[in-house]
């Protein structure tokens, strides 16, 4: 297993490669959305992403942050990546930066801090922020539980749609309406990715709107009947609490994927395979993928792709 080498996934139209072995690192890259979540390890393919959101500071989400500025520069990428992190970790953050500097012999009295924006949790609903260097994508910071400050990220398709009572109009009135100031048209977000580091089940109760996103990325760090309490101790979510979730709330899932990451360093691949499919109900197995470093053929399919195949 190497922390460097992603899981091609894709995805309601979208191409993912990630990573996530809890406690050894978790990143995941989507190049289509110049996009990547946590820095675990920092891959050479996520050097050209211009975005990086970071859920938290645990080291196995966060260590390659300052290595991603720093490759880009070396191999000569000049735009300046935008890192995004929860508010409560951005003081810390900069003298992390700072601390890392001086350790490698820096002299400067202030090293250079690459671009930093603190974000805070905002509610579901709520208008979502525009990506630094995207139009066409926006975010929305949600809080996460686990035990260290933490956020959860949607990012939304978004895009300028007439307002329904325009509609019927000629292009010629509309264009006039236009010119006279009238706001014609009103931001439409459509939610298309959710990635959540590390949290404990709560969240993905409480976080309704979530479960709306196209593609879905959560963690299972446990998946052992008999340590669901363990699970919530430690911060986080049990595969049953998963399970539980889609059982009760079957029909508020609108996702069209599920992923499932950040399995714990004990869970063989297979094991986790091999529970998925016990647990997680039936109907559900077409839209659940796991991020976990399974035989090549079988990575990248579907709970129920997998089953067909007599696994
Ligand atoms: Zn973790
Ligand atoms: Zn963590």
């Amino acid at each position: 297993m190497n922390a460097l080498t992603g899981i091609d996934l894709e995805l309601a139209k979208t191409k993912l490669s990630g990573f996530s072995v809890s406690g050894l690192a978790t990143w995941m890259i989507a190049p289509d959305l110049d996009l990547c979540f946590d820095m675990g390890e920092c891959p050479l393919s996520a050097l050209p992403m211009n975005h990086v959101f970071l859920t938290h500071a645990h080291g196995d989400h966060s260590r390659c942050l300052l290595r991603h500025d720093a490759l880009r520069r070396m191999i000569g990428i000049n735009k300046e990546g935008v890192y995004y992190l929860p508010e409560e970790i951005y003081e810390t953050a900069i003298d992390w930066i700072k601390a890392g500097a001086w350790f490698e012999g820096s002299r400067a009295k202030n090293p250079k801090v690459p671009k930093l924006i603190p974000l805070v949790s905002q509610p579901a609903g709520s208008e979502p922020i525009r990506l630094h260097y995207r139009d066409n994508l926006s975010v929305r910071p949600f809080k996460v539980d686990h035990g260290v400050p933490s956020l959860g990220y949607t990012i939304y398709d978004s895009r300028l749609k007439l307002k329904q009572k325009y509609h019927g109009l000629k292009g010629a009135k509309l264009a006039q309406l236009k010119r006279e100031g009238v706001r014609i048209e009103a931001p439409l977000h459509t939610p298309r990715l959710t990635f959540i580091g590390d949290c404990t089940a709560d969240t993905l109760w409480r976080e309704n709107e979530i479960w709306e996103s196209k593609i879905l990325v959560i963690e299972s760090t446990f998946i052992a009947t008999g340590e669901e309490a363990l699970a919530r101790k430690r911060g986080h979510t049990h595969l049953n609490e998963v399970a539980q979730i889609m059982r009760e709330q079957a029909d508020m899932i609108e996702c069209e994927a599920i992923v499932l990451k950040h399995f714990s360093m004990k869970v063989k691949p297979l094991e986790a395979l091999e529970a998925a499919l016990k647990v997680i109900p039936a109907r559900f197995h077409d839209r659940v993928y796991l991020l976990t470093h399974l035989p090549k053929s079988m990575q990248g399919q579907s709970l129920a792709e997998l089953a067909w195949q007599g696994i």
